[in-house]
């Protein structure tokens, strides 16, 4: 047969957590939590299924979960999704967003995405016949050159991907990103994804820059989420999409042939948790705790980094430990001194000498301590 993603391999999360397991390493590559989700979500979701939400869901999802989720909009963003037409529920951020490249792009359309990229966006423009525009974010705050994107626009380009905040690199887009987007955008038909899976994880007083905060870009946008990032259970594999009624409804006609509806005991104990807002609001602080608690206990370590200004993610600069590639040295870490973490260029277009590794800070103090423990002896 004959591939139809030839150039696709392994994904480096899959890659790095198996050398990790191999050799009993301390795992900070793959991003997930080493500790438990709140006893209260997991009793609801208990509950849930005692009492019977064990049959297909509404195909758009729970419809108490969608009202939340609309009323967690309100109460965030000042903003407005209607619950009945204009949020869907989905099998985690990555089904959301195959489903919107599946439904919006047609064969030789752009897409317009910014490296270092989440690996998710790639093959599916791909696998649908796109063609995906890769543009370089520049500088150790990875910031968009703005005239280059102006640049990559053609007649077509149909989507651009957008992430804040951002895996791998954890720097977020300001406000005036987002309103040179807005205006790059203004008056064509093209579209915006924002992979806002880590919008409770901002830290330092900054405020999430939600694509549904700027008017002009929300009739635009898809929004997409994910509640194992919010809510410790990435095993859950459960999220949501929302844009203006157009966009979801030819979202929700593939959505219903991809998955049809997903989990429905986990989707009640969902909408039950989500009704206190404290739950995801109290992630920031949360994470930027543990954040700083990994950089002070490296903080005379070899390695160098701007603290992450979102997401559960540091990078650290290994130039003053190796010459070696980031991929060999983030192998060698993992079999010899028993510490996993990502190499950066996997991501990039460019930069395949930058000497940079992504670790993952969602972990225990304790494996945090032992992590950094390691590190200083590099
Ligand atoms: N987008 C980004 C930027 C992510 O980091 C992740 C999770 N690693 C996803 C999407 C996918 O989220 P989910 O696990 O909910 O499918
Ligand atoms: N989003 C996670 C990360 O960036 C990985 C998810 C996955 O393994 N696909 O580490």
């Amino acid at each position: 047969h004959r591939s139809k993603l030839p150039q696709v391999a392994t994904s480096i999360f899959s890659v790095m957590s198996a050398l990790a397991n191999e050799h009993g390493a301390i795992n900070l590559s793959q991003g997930f939590p080493n500790f438990k989700s709140d006893q209260k979500l997991i009793d609801f979701v208990n509950l849930a299924m005692n009492s019977g939400h064990n049959q297909y869901a509404p195909m758009a999802g729970n419809m108490e979960l969608r009202r939340a989720i609309s009323k967690k909009f309100e109460l965030v963003y000042g903003s407005s999704y209607h619950p009945e037409t204009e949020i869907t529920v989905t099998a985690g951020a990555t089904q959301a967003i195959y489903t919107i490249i599946s439904a919006f792009i047609h064969p030789h359309d752009e897409v317009i995405i910014f490296k270092p990229a989440y690996d998710c966006y790639e093959p599916a423009v791909q696998i649908n016949g796109g063609k995906t525009i890769a543009i370089q974010m520049h500088g150790a705050n990875y910031a968009i050159n703005w005239d280059e994107v102006a640049s990559k626009i053609s007649a077509k380009t149909k989507l651009i991907i957008i992430n804040t905040p951002h895996n791998p690199s954890g720097t977020v887009l300001s406000e005036n990103d987002m309103q040179k987007l807005q205006a790059l955008t203004a008056g064509t038909d093209i579209l915006v994804l924002s992979d806002e899976v880590y919008e409770h994880m901002v830290f330092d007083n900054l405020k999430h820059q939600s694509a549904c905060l700027f008017p002009d870009l929300k009739a635009r946008s898809f929004i997409v989420a994910s509640f194992g990032k919010t809510f410790h259970n990435t095993g859950w594999k459960l999220g949501y999409c929302c844009a203006p009624k157009a966009l979801m409804s030819e979202f929700q006609k593939v959505h219903q042939f991809n998955v049809f509806s997903v989990n429905s005991a986990m989707q009640k104990g969902l909408a039950d948790y989500l009704k206190t807002p404290s739950h995801y609001l109290d992630l920031a602080h949360f994470y930027q705790e543990k954040r700083d608690y990994f950089l002070q206990l490296i903080k005379d370590s070899r390695f160098s980094g701007t603290p992450a200004a979102g997401t559960y993610f540091q990078v650290l600069d290994y130039t003053n430990i190796s010459e070696e590639s980031d991929v060999s040295f983030a192998k060698k870490i993992t079999i010899k001194n028993g510490l996993a973490a990502i190499p950066m260029s996997v991501f990039n277009i460019g930069n395949k000498d930058h000497k940079v590794l992504r670790f993952c800070f969602a972990k225990t103090n304790e494996t945090l301590k032992k992590a950094a423990a390691i590190l200083n002896q590099l």
